[in-house]
C-alpha cells in the first residue's frame, strides 16, 4: 500500500465549498513558504513514504501563477528522487496553464455533478474525481456519477468521501451503499480516517486535526 506524505498548503482559497472542513473546524494552516520545502525530502525518506500529494488548507492551485517559485522548487526536489506527485484541486481548468504533466495523478474535488463534463485530461496524468457525500445526495446521483466515469475517456478513477462535521465527527450518508460499491470495485469509498502523514512547512503531523489549531 502506498504511503503518502501529504503537503498541506495554504496559498489562500476560493472559499466556495458549501461545507469547508478548514473553516468549520478552526484549522489554521500557516501560509506556505518556499523555505518550508527545505526538509521535505528528509521527512519523506525518514518516514518511508513513496508518494507526495498536495492539498489544503486552501486550494493548492489558488492563484498558482504567484506561487510558481514554490512549484519549481518542489519539482526540482521530487525529480531528484523520482517521487510521484499527486495534486488535489477544484480548479478544473488549471491544466491549461499549470504543468500538470509533473503529476502522476490529479484529483479533482467536485461540488456539482454537472461539473463532470468540465473535467479534462491534459497529458499522461491519471485523472480521479472525488465527491464529498452530503445529506442531499441520492443513490441515483451515485449511480449516475459511476456510469459517467465508466464511460469517460478522461476520468479513470472515482472516489466518494464522507463529510466531517465540526469537531471532526464523521458523517455516514449512504454508507452501506458506498461500502458495497467499494467492495465491488465500482469506486473508492473513503471514511474519514487519517491515513496520510501531513507536512506543513517542515513539520509532520499524524492527524489533520492537530495542524495548528
Ligand atoms: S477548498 Fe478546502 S479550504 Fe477551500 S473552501 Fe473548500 S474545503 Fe474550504
Amino acid at each position: 500500500m502506498d504511503k503518502y506524505m501529504s503537503i498541506i498548503t495554504n496559498f489562500g482559497c476560493h472559499g466556495k465549498c458549501p461545507y469547508c472542513i478548514v473553516r468549520e473546524n478552526g484549522i489554521d494552516v500557516p501560509e506556505t513558504t518556499l523555505e518550508g520545502l527545505d526538509s521535505l525530502l528528509t521527512r519523506y525518506v525518514e518516514n518511508d513514504c513513496n508518494f507526495i500529494s498536495l492539498s489544503g488548507g486552501g486550494d493548492p492551485l489558488h492563484e498558482f501563477r504567484q506561487h510558481m517559485d514554490y512549484y519549481m522548487k518542489l519539482f526540482k526536489l521530487t525529480r531528484a528522487l523520482d517521487i510521484p506527485l499527486e495534486m488535489h484541486t477544484s480548479y478544473l481548468d488549471a491544466g491549461f496553464a499549470f504543468p500538470v504533466e509533473e503529476f502522476s495523478r490529479v484529483v479533482y474535488h467536485l461540488r456539482d455533478i454537472n461539473k463532470l463534463n468540465n473535467v479534462d485530461k491534459f497529458g499522461m496524468e491519471i485523472v480521479r474525481v472525488v465527491f464529498v457525500v452530503t445529506e442531499e445526495m441520492t443513490v441515483k446521483d451515485i449511480d449516475y456519477i459511476q456510469m459517467f466515469v465508466e464511460e469517460s475517456d478522461k476520468i479513470s478513477e472515482l472516489s466518494f468521501r464522507q463529510m466531517v462535521g465540526p469537531n471532526f465527527e464523521t458523517q455516514y450518508w449512504l454508507h452501506d451503499y458506498l461500502k458495497q460499491g467499494h467492495e465491488e470495485g465500482k469506486w473508492h469509498y473513503i471514511e474519514q480516517n487519517d491515513y496520510n502523514l501531513y507536512y506543513v512547512n517542515g513539520q509532520v503531523y499524524e492527524k489533520f486535526s492537530d495542524i495548528h489549531k
